[in-house]
Formats: C-alpha cells, structure tokens, sequence
C-alpha cells in the first residue's frame, strides 16, 4: 500500500518551465528572457559592489548564528520602511508603522494575506490588476481571501487602460482590499502617469478601499529609489492608511537570501503596537523567524552612509543598464526594417516587457530562434544584453513580419 496514490501529479511552474526547456536547448544563440533576476551585459549574474562590501564589513564583525526576532530585527525593519517612505517621513518618527521581515516579497505577502484574513474589517477580497505577478492569485487564495480583478492593461496599446482601471475600481464593493504594484508593474511593465496615481488613489479614497502595495522593484524602474516609491508617498500624503510588501531580491541582488519586509501604516500609535504583536503571532507557527543574512546586509548598507551611495549607483547602473537595452531592443527592431509600432518598450519600464507578441508568434521564436520567455509575450529586459540585442531583434522581427 502506498499513503500517496491518490496524488495527482501538479503541473510544472509556468515560468520555472522556462528556464527548465532553455537548459536542454543545444543551439549557442539561444536566450532565456524568461528568468526575473538581472543580469550583466555578459549575461551573468550580478552581485552588487556595496553588496561585496557589506559583507566584507560583515565578516570582520565575527557575526554569529542565533536566532533573531521573531518579527526580524529592529533596525531591519527601521531602514526598510524608512526606505520605502522617505528619510523625513512623519509616519516613522511618529510610531505609526509596524513592520516586520518578511520571507523576501513573498513571504511579506503572505504574512499580508494571513493577517487581513484574519483581521480586516471589511470585504475580504484582494482586487488584483489584470494581468498580475502570476504569484498574487496563489497567495492570497493561500491566505484565505477571495481574489478578483480589475482592468490594466489595454493590449491594444499595450499600455494602461486608466479609463477602464478607474471605471473598474468605483465599481469594486466599499471597503474591500485593492492590490497596486508601486512600481515596475510586473509582467506588463506598464505603470500609472504621476497624474493618474493622484485619480486612482482619489476614486479608493471615495470608495473606502485598502491599498495594499507591493513594491518589488524600489529604485530598479527609474534607478532613483525616491521616484520608485512615489505612488506609495502619495496614497500616505492623501491619507490613506496602506499596507506594504517590500523585497530586497532586485534592487539589491539578493534573491536568495529572502530579504523583505511588511508594514502597516496605520493612523495610530496604538493601532500600530497591536498589529504588530499580532503579526508576530502570525509568523511565529508559519517559520518561527526569518533568515537573518539577507537581512543583516541590508542592514550594513542602509545604516552606513557610505555604503549606501554606493548601493544607490548600483541600482542607478542596473536600471540604465535596462533602459538603454530597451532603447536598443527598439532601435534594431527598426534596422531589421520592422513597420510595427514598438514604442511601448521603450515606454514601459522595469524589469519586463509585454511585448504584444502572441503565444504562435512567442511559439515561433522559441522553436526557430531558440528564444525562451512565457506564452503571454512578456520578455526579460535583464536577459538582454549587447551582444544579443541584434540577434534578438532579428527574430522577433521575423515572427511578426
Ligand atoms: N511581487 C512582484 C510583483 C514580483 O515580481 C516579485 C518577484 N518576482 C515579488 C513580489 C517577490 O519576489 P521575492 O519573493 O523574490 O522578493
């Protein structure tokens, strides 16, 4: 007898899958514009300067290895939110936060997803922009929320649909929690104008809903992590409280070191000293606390000022990295001699690029041209690089001559 017959087999991750069938490809040009984690214009991957640094500093201090908090460290979760809403912030000095670590961004999501499931007082759904992280849906269902949708993206332009994301919102029932990517929209790269943030954060305003924002990509958009974090210091300057699920896997290289952090902001002392003792006892049964390396890095960048400016050219480099491979990316596209409109790669920004190719276009490119990215025609502008732009170009203007 076996315990486990009746398990079905799963289906493999549809972006994991990517890198997996890449892996067995023969051919010497093939690329993977599947992965999300930035690569070096050798196509390598990449450990930041200050990173190195940190971590030499680190090393001199004879670290050692016991547990840290439940909630991570004091000073880890300071400099994170810090990061998130400014230096000078009020809502910090004023006690109005309580943040925690989290298991990267994912794991501040989920810790997100347990505590509204178990505490919000309103309609426990997440409204999610369509398309999302193919992650959110997991997650929150995980948590034990309902999920449902409201319109983004606009194929058509292959930008934001503000009429339809604005018109879908008014509609979503008061008091029900709506999902924002705080930049760097991933998979679209499509984000809202300065403008349009002040109308959405306006229209959930008016229909008492709760922003949750999750900013995986602070400083990797534009290479200014002030910028990156505007939409959030807007929501909190209209007063909004928010909820804030932050990683420190892009804008500082560290994916698998699980670097994150969740915050509420709430409107008092009080509310943020409760959340907080409940949030702990959320994470306590889930891992009982979270790996502390990570952690410490960001700690010794973010609290050394040196470090830090260095940390900050290094974002600033990754990002024009990116931009100027979108410039190229579009710029070949036009040597090739395509008549398609691809201005929207150069307009959208991040990490991604929904590229309006569909999935027999994306099917091509991967069986002709040894081209791997997911069926939906999102590429990874970090997989581009240099040397393969040309090429890259070449084929994706032969499957959509
Ligand atoms: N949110 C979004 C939108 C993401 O793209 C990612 C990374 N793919 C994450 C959260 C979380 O990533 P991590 O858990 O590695 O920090």
């Amino acid at each position: 007898i076996s315990w486990w017959s009746q398990v079905e087999m799963g289906p493999p991750d549809a972006i994991l899958g990517v890198t997996e069938a890449f892996k067995k490809d023969t051919n010497p040009k093939k690329i993977n514009l599947g992965v999300g984690a930035y690569r070096d214009d050798n196509g390598k991957p990449f450990v930041l300067p200050s990173v190195l640094k940190a971590e030499e500093q680190m090393r001199a201090k004879k670290l050692d290895h016991e547990y840290g908090p439940i909630g991570g460290t004091a000073e880890f979760c300071k400099h994170s939110i810090t990061l998130a809403l400014g230096d000078s912030n009020e809502h910090v000095a004023n006690g109005l936060n309580s943040t925690v670590q989290g298991i990267s961004g994912t794991g501040a999501l989920r810790i997100g997803g347990a505590f509204l499931q178990k505490f919000f007082p309103g309609n426990k759904t997440v409204y999610l922009p369509t398309p999302s992280w193919g992650n959110h849906t997991p997650i929150f269902k995980h948590s034990g929320l309902d999920v449902k949708q409201y319109r983004y993206y606009d194929p058509k332009t292959c930008g934001f649909d503000f009429q339809g994301a604005l018109q879908d919102i008014a509609k979503i029932p008061e008091k029900s929690v709506i999902l924002l990517h705080a930049c760097a929209h991933n998979p679209t790269g499509v984000d809202p104008k300065p403008e349009q943030w002040a109308e959405i954060s306006k229209v959930i305003k008016d229909k008492q809903l709760f922003p949750f924002f999750d900013m995986a990509y602070q400083g990797f958009a534009s290479g200014d992590v002030s910028k990156d974090a505007a939409a959030v210091r807007l929501f909190l300057k209209d007063g909004h409280q928010i909820a804030l699920a932050q990683s420190f896997a892009k804008n500082m290289g560290l994916y698998g070191e699980r670097a994150g952090a969740f915050s509420l902001i709430t409107s008092s002392k009080d509310d943020a000293d409760r959340t907080l003792s409940q949030l702990k006892i959320i994470i306590r049964p889930m891992y009982s606390n979270p790996p502390v390396h990570g952690a410490r890095i960001v700690s010794e960048i973010l609290g050394d000022a040196n470090l830090k400016s260095i940390w900050l050219k290094d974002v600033k480099e990754m990002a024009e990295r990116i931009i100027s491979m979108r410039t190229m990316l579009r710029d070949n596209l036009a040597k090739e001699g395509s008549s398609r409109n691809w201005q929207h790669i150069t307009d959208q920004i991040g990490m991604f690029c929904f590229t309006g190719m569909n999935p027999a276009q994306v099917e091509q490119l991967t069986s002709k041209y040894s081209v791997y990215l997911t069926k939906d025609g999102r590429i990874s502008i970090a997989g581009v690089t240099s040397q393969n732009v040309g090429y890259l170009a070449h084929a994706m203007h032969q499957v959509t001559k």
